[in-house]
């Protein structure tokens, strides 16, 4: 098997968007510094090019070369992530609720987990989309399938309904 070449650029570019909060290196013997899963995860590489890691750095290596995704989970700290999570958020999907379709200033915007996280659901952006407190609050224990009703409905309000 031929060994492929790891770019550190693609690898953090990889990285952050699996979800990852890519940081700069702080030795030169660090090949990526990231946080993921509640922790800073450290990728060093030796002079002989091995790569070595704890064990979720080296399933991100070997996913990174496999093409596959994985799932970066929490990055924490909350805070930090807030703002950055929003933006991103609503360059998606703009800056309207997904519950009621209002659009929604600054300070009313919450982040909602459509599968919830005591059931599982990852912090991955995937999983979320933004919602009024008001709204999240009213929402944020139903199913899955309840919440996408709920949206589905306002979609057809909104919109009216087809000819
Ligand atoms: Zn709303």
């Amino acid at each position: 098997m031929t060994k492929k070449e790891i770019n550190r650029k693609e690898f953090s570019d990889w990285l952050r968007s699996m979800g990852a909060d890519v940081q700069a290196t702080t030795s030169p013997y660090e090949f990526a510094r990231f946080r993921a899963h509640g922790a800073v995860q450290i990728v060093y590489r030796r002079q002989n090019g091995a790569f070595s890691s704890g064990e979720f750095g080296m399933e991100c290596l070997a996913a990174f070369t496999r093409g596959t995704s994985l799932a970066m989970g929490f990055t924490g700290p909350r805070h930090g992530v807030g703002a950055h999570l929003r933006a991103a958020l609503v360059e998606r999907d703009g800056d309207a609720c997904f519950f009621c379709g209002m659009i929604m200033p600054r300070e009313d915007m919450t982040i909602e987990h459509l599968v919830a996280k005591n059931k599982g659901g990852p912090d991955h952006t995937d999983n979320l989309v933004l919602a009024h407190e008001k709204c999240n609050q009213s929402a944020g224990a139903a199913p899955l399938i309840d919440k996408i009703r709920i949206h589905v409905q306002m979609q057809i309000k909104k919109q009216g309904s087809p000819a």
